[in-house]
């Protein structure tokens, strides 16, 4: 059966599935079976808790360092509270079973933290709920899949991928990846690009279609899952699999050449990143920089938000990374497809347009200043570092960002702790209102980045994850192409550089525009890093203007698209 999903992530993988589901933590069905019994798992359960809780503790520990595993141990001591266990055990005298009783219990504690006017009780919220869960999943018996140990050849299907889900994975024994959700820019999407894993999003119903062990074929590229092929269709995926691997050992020529086109102009050819560690990747794949460092990763995957320390331990590392080139950190891009549940986040009806990123951070100037100040100490030493805005839509928030990294500067200086103090402060362009008043922004602003992945979603009113709409979610749409252009065209007469970090830097179709546009800098997954190279070298100035002319004369995202990839056959 062969199934259509959303390319997200080149490459053909063959393998057998390996399903991530969510399992149902509902105890109604589970029997009382008096109170010493029940004490008794319940006793039984905690301990084993327990023992879990500190092993893990332990492997984060060695892996990611001390702080992270006393937010394990905490929860250790939390569950100790006599108090606690005393009202776990009145439920189950008043006929609880244990299920019932540990759930009654965390949740009345962790509604009583989550209403409480402090970061510290807010964030306990979350711990108790994460001991809420993971009680029960002991006590009913349910064991998640342990992704660290996933046999050869697996094609993991799942609802979603998550940071989390990707943080332990043992990756050269994954082929592939397939979500029943998000689209080509989303972050399960990100993720798989940076893992380098073929991966094909939107599969709708995948979890009831595909059964575990069941023979997959996932062609990244093409957006194509083949669920139990034959013999002769495996065949042919893997003469496929072959003719990518080799397109991509001929890249290698790339690795070490400039950026630059066919008549000698350079461009700055940079990478996407979304942790410390992938800061080395970037630095193998051939990027001549960072041009997009997306902080809330940093942020996911914990029950408390980093401290200064953990933040700037990760932005230190990058910029040593990256020591004499370029690195553009995003500070917290949080809310819209984002959730960072120990925020404390209201639920809102349009979350895409609601409180999210710069605009949280502004709200919240002490959370956003740990985050400042840990980026100007970070760039201290190399001096490599630059901040950006994350969804700037007016002036006035550039201003306010800069006020507070003012103050940050002046606080520093006063401790005497060294820092940069000419960092770079720009924005991204990734709304229609930040791209109608560019040019205002660029008075305001060390340079530009635009995000197409946010900004075709803005302008064309389109959800960036939504199946449904993906037709019209288009970087070759005319409204999309304009924008860019005038957005370069600002940055060009203010004299500020202008970076794109969206999806739409690494398309083929779109690079001879951005070229003739005169975009500085280009910044990719480092998967895409030699081919977007590549692509830049081929092509001479007298080609992309041409080419240039012709798309814009043309009225559909269909005619665009469809000009432009022939165009880059031909040539
Ligand atoms: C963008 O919107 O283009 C972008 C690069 O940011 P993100 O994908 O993280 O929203
Ligand atoms: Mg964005």
């Amino acid at each position: 059966m062969v199934l259509k999903g959303i390319n997200a992530s080149d490459g053909v993988g063959l393998g057998c599935a390996v399903c991530v589901r969510e399992e149902s933590l509902d105890y109604s069905d589970v029997p009382y079976s008096g109170k010493e019994a029940e004490k008794a798992r319940l006793q039984n359960a905690i301990d084993e808790f327990n023992q879990r809780t500190a092993a893990m503790a332990d492997r984060i520990r060695e892996q990611t360092g001390p702080k992270e595993a006393e937010i394990l141990t905490g929860q250790i001591t939390m569950l100790a509270d006599p108090f606690m266990l005393s009202q776990m055990q009145e439920a189950i005298d008043g006929g609880s079973c244990a299920e019932g009783a540990a759930d009654a219990v965390c949740t009345m504690y962790a509604d009583m933290f989550a209403g409480v006017d402090d970061e510290l009780m807010r964030q306990r919220a979350t711990d108790v709920r994460d001991i809420r869960s993971r009680l029960l999943s002991i006590l009913m018996g349910v064991t998640g899949i342990d992704l660290s140990a996933l046999p050869a050849g697996t094609i993991l299907v799942a609802h979603d991928l998550t940071p989390s889900m990707t943080v332990g994975l043992n990756r050269e024994n994954v082929a592939g990846i397939i979500t029943e959700t998000g689209g080509r820019t989303s972050h399960s999407a990100i993720l798989a690009r940076a893992l380098q894993l073929p991966a094909v999003l939107s599969i709708a119903k995948a979890l009831e279609l595909i059964k575990d062990g069941d023979g997959l074929i996932v062609d990244g590229g093409a957006g194509v899952v083949v669920l139990s092929p034959d013999a002769r269709t495996r065949s042919e995926y893997l003469a496929k699999q072959k003719d990518y691997q080799e397109k991509t050992a001929a890249l290698e020529v790339y690795r070490d050449k400039s950026t630059a086109d066919a008549d000698g102009k350079y461009y700055h050819l940079y990478a996407n990143i979304g942790s410390a560690a992938e800061a080395e990747t970037a630095a193998q794949s051939g990027a001549e920089g960072i041009g997009l460092f997306r902080t809330e990763f940093l942020f996911m995957d914990r029950t408390s938000l980093p401290d200064e320390t953990v933040q700037y331990e990760a932005y230190y590392a990058v910029s040593k990374t990256m020591a004499g080139k370029e690195v553009i950190i995003r500070t917290l891009d949080v809310g819209g497809d984002k959730a960072i549940d120990y925020l404390g986040l209201e639920k809102e009806e349009n979350p895409f347009l609601g409180h999210r990123a710069i605009r949280y951070c502004l709200d919240r100037p002490e959370l956003y200043k740990v985050q400042l100040r840990a980026l100007l100490r970070a760039g201290a030493e190399e001096q490599n570092i630059k901040i950006m805005l994350p969804l700037v839509t007016c002036v006035e928030e550039v201003r306010a960002a800069r006020e507070l990294l003012d103050q940050c500067k002046k606080e520093l200086a006063e401790a005497g702790v060294p820092y940069d103090k000419d960092i770079a402060l720009g924005a991204m362009i990734e709304t229609p209102a930040a791209a109608l008043i560019a040019d205002l922004l660029a008075q305001e602003c060390d340079f530009f980045s635009i995000g197409t992945n946010d900004l075709t979603q803005y302008t064309m009113a389109v959800d960036r994850g939504n199946a449904k709409v993906a037709k019209l979610y288009s970087p070759f749409q005319p409204a999309v192409l304009r924008s860019i252009r005038s957005v370069i065209s600002a940055g060009k007469r203010a004299g500020i550089p202008v970076g794109m970090c969206g999806e739409a830097a690494a398309d083929p179709g779109l690079i001879p525009l951005l070229m003739c546009w005169g975009l500085d800098e280009f910044s990719v997954s480092s998967a895409s890093v030699l081919a977007t190279r590549a692509q830049i070298h081929r092509w001479h100035e007298k080609d992309f203007r041409r080419i240039t002319e012709e798309a814009l004369g043309m009225s559909t995202a269909s005619g665009v698209e469809g000009y432009l990839k022939a165009s880059v056959n031909q040539s």
